[in-house]
Parts: C-alpha cells; structure tokens; sequence
C-alpha cells in the first residue's frame, strides 16, 4: 500500500472513461465558440458537479471513487480529446483534490473536511498560486495579516483557472507580523507562506476579468483580487512549499493527460484531412492526392510515433504511482522527476500541432480551422509549473551538486 494504490475498481475506471467520452462530446461542440469568445463556459459546471468525474480522485469514504493519479489522467485526457482548454480548467480541480488527498502539510480534520466537500457536497475546488511577478517560483506576495483567531488576506493571482466554476479557493499568502510587515530573510518568508482554502463567495473578494491570451482562452483563468478577505483557522492549510508543493506529481500527471488528448485530437484531424485532401490537377499529375505525397506518409507516421512515446511515459509514470516505486527516488529529485511526463506530453503537443499545421497548409492559418486553435493552445503545456526551462536548470543544478 502507499499514497497512490488504487481504490477504484476495473468496472468503476471503464464506467468513468465511459462517462468522460460523453462529456467531451459536449465540450467539443462549444470548444470552438468559447475560444473565439474567450468565454469559461458556466453551462458546463453543474453536469461536471454531478457526474462521478468530479469526485472520481476523493476516497471512497468521503463519496468519492478513490481513483489513482494514472486513471485521473486518463480520464483527462479523454476529456482534452473534446476540449483541452475546457479539460485544462477542471484538471485544476483534480489537481487539488489529488494534492489534498495525500499532502501530509495539512491536519486530518483539514483534509476530511475538503474531501467531505468534495465528495459528498459536490464542491469544486481551484487552485490561484501564481504570482504575476514570478509565476510559482516566486513567494507569495499575497500577504495574510493575523486578524483575531484569523487572518485577513490581500493581494492579487493572475492565473485563476477554473474560479469563475468553483466553491473553494486554495491560494497561497505570506503570514506577516501583526503589524503587517513581511519578514526580510527570505528563508523566513518560505516558512511563512501558508496554504488557505477560503469560500468563494468570501467577503472582499472579487475577479478581475483579465484573461485574454493566446490559447487556452476557455480556462477563465482571471485575476483574483484579494481585499482584506477573511481567514479562520479552520481554513489554513499549512505550509505551502513543504506541502503541496511534495504532492506536484497530481498537477504534472493531470497537465500530461490534457495535453496528450490536445495532441491525439490534433493528429487526428490531420489525419482525416490528409486522408481526403486532393490538390486536383498539378503540373506533376492530372489529379494529385496528399496522401500520395512522400514526406506527408512519413510525417504523419512520426506524429503517430511521438504520441505513443508520450502515451508510454504516461502509462510508466503511472504505474511508477502505483506500485510506489517514487519511494526509492530521492526526495530532492522527485519533483523533477514527476515533471519528465509534463514534459514529453507538452513537448509532444507542440511538436504535432506544428507538424499537422504544415502537412495541411494555409488552411490550418485561418482563424476558426481547429488546427489553428490546437496549436496555439499548445503552447501553454511549456508554462505549467515547473516550466520546462526550470525543470532542466533544476535537474542540472542537481547533477552538479549545487542543491539537494
Ligand atoms: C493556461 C494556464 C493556466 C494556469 N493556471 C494556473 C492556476 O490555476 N494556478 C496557478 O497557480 N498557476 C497557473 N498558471 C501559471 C503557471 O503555473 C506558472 O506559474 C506560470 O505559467 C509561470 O509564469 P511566468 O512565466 O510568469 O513565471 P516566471 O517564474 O516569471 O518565469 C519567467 C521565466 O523565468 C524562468 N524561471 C523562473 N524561475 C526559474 C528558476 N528558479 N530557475 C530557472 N529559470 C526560472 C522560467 O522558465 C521562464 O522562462 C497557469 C498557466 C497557464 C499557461
């Protein structure tokens, strides 16, 4: 037994990838407009509240399923072949019910009363920990200032996904001295900087409609501003970075999922694309068929080849969770080592989004073409903590002995 055996039956896991492809089939007919719209759709809260999806991750005695990390991310990915960006925003609430579910940062009557939330209330839960100015590298600028038996929370997170969907908000916030003042030594601060999880409907609390980027544009991912908003012990969580931060591997294992559906759903329209697409009458020939083309056969076979790399890693680092083979990893080197599927999934998305994005031509440059979206959603795989420039610096700063 360790923190990722599976409670979940086999029945309960196929009923669940069952239910997942129906709910793609519903995002993928909105994908489209909430793109161009630059909209979170809302109308999809209430059915994903309701399905066993939402509390497939929560323990089976607090009403969930007890669904393991590598299920979570199946069933992601199921969900990012309709929508990734739709899957992107509700990845984030799986990514907290997976960290909550295991961190040992928090008291148990913190956790039981999340997952009771979660699982038996149908609350769904976001994640705001990014500061604007330093994305998750950086400690929180957020300040929470002792206030009574709580505390009092002010700042602003730039990258909110899902909080225009969710009832419980985890964030992050440097605990200051009473007078407000955040400590000067930086290792003090570290200690300090605290997980809350606070009611969305909390007072002084607001969401600043900032989201407007290049891909990804159905996440919602909006500014939360924090003004003074009300803090009970009852809502802190513990230290932040020795906490959740050791529980990455539910964030890197969800992100793979989403972006390993965005890239099947990319390879497959270009497939079927390729499959029908002729030129007509070309100096070459009097009819001539993509399809025929030599480096498009060759192309394509390596998309295909670069999905099933990434779908091995997927399956292998889940399986690593599984049968807990993580433990002999040492603790410095798990985060990054977690990460490597983050990696390889977001690099492959990349990779063949670009690739479906040459083999079809000018047509995937249009602005409504389903390619031309996929590829600019893909690009956000590279900026999901650790982004992949910080995962390398890590690791090599690791082998030179500098840290760990
Ligand atoms: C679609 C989308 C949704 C998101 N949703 C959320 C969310 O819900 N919650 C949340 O908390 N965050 C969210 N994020 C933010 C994400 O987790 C990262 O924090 C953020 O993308 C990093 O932002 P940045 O580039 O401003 O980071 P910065 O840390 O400012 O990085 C800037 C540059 O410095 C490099 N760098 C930074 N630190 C180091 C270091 N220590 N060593 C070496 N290089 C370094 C980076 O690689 C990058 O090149 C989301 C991001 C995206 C794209």
């Amino acid at each position: 037994m360790n923190k990722h055996t599976p409670e979940i039956t086999a029945d309960e896991r196929a009923d669940l990838l069952d239910q997942a492809k129906q709910m793609a089939k519903a995002w993928a007919a909105i994908g489209r407009e909430c793109d161009t719209e630059n909209r979170f759709p809302t109308e999809t809260v209430e059915p994903y509240k309701q399905s066993a999806i939402a509390v497939m991750a929560v323990p089976k005695k607090y009403g969930g399923l007890g669904a393991d990390i590598h299920t979570a991310a199946l069933v992601a990915r199921e969900l990012a072949r309709g929508d990734p960006p739709i899957a992107l925003a509700y990845n984030m609430h799986q990514a907290m019910v997976g960290i909550f579910r295991n961190t040992a940062g928090i008291d148990d009557d913190v956790r039981a009363s999340i997952m009771t939330a979660v699982g038996r209330d149908r609350k769904i839960l976001c994640g705001p920990f990014s500061e604007a100015r330093a994305g998750l590298s950086g400690l929180a600028d957020t300040v929470a200032v002792p206030d009574g038996d709580g505390w009092r929370i002010t700042g602003k997170k730039n990258w909110s996904t899902l909080v225009l969907g969710s009832d419980l908000i985890a964030l992050n916030a440097t605990i200051t001295d009473p007078d407000g003042s955040v400590p000067d030594d930086f290792r003090e601060r570290a200690r300090r900087e605290a997980v809350f999880i606070i009611p969305t409907d909390s007072s002084n609390l607001t969401v600043e409609h900032t989201w407007d980027t290049m891909g990804m544009r159905a996440t919602g991912s909006h500014t939360l501003v924090l003004d003074g908003t009300p803090a009970t012990r009852q809502m802190y969580g513990g230290n932040f970075r020795q906490g959740l931060v050791g529980e990455a591997e539910w964030a890197a294992m969800g992100f793979s999922g989403v972006y390993l559906g965005l890239a099947d759903k990319a390879y497959e329209q270009a497939r079927e694309i390729l499959r029908a697409k002729h030129l007509g009458a070309t100096l070459g020939a009097q009819d001539t068929d993509i399809k025929q083309v030599g480096y498009v056969q060759y192309a394509l076979g390596r998309m295909r080849t670069q999905i099933e790399i990434a779908e091995r890693v997927l399956d292998a680092t889940g399986q690593i969770a599984v049968e807990g083979r993580y433990e002999q990893w040492p603790v410095a080197e798990r985060k990054p080592r977690w990460d490597t599927v983050k990696v390889v999934t977001t690099e492959t998305a990349m990779s063949v989004t670009d690739e479906a994005f040459r083999l079809v031509g000018g047509s995937s440059y249009r602005r409504g073409h389903v390619l031309e979206r996929l590829y600019r959603d893909a690009r956000a795989g590279y900026l999901h903590s650790f982004t992949t420039n910080q995962l390398y610096d890590y690791v090599g700063r690791y082998e030179l002995g500098l840290i760990g």
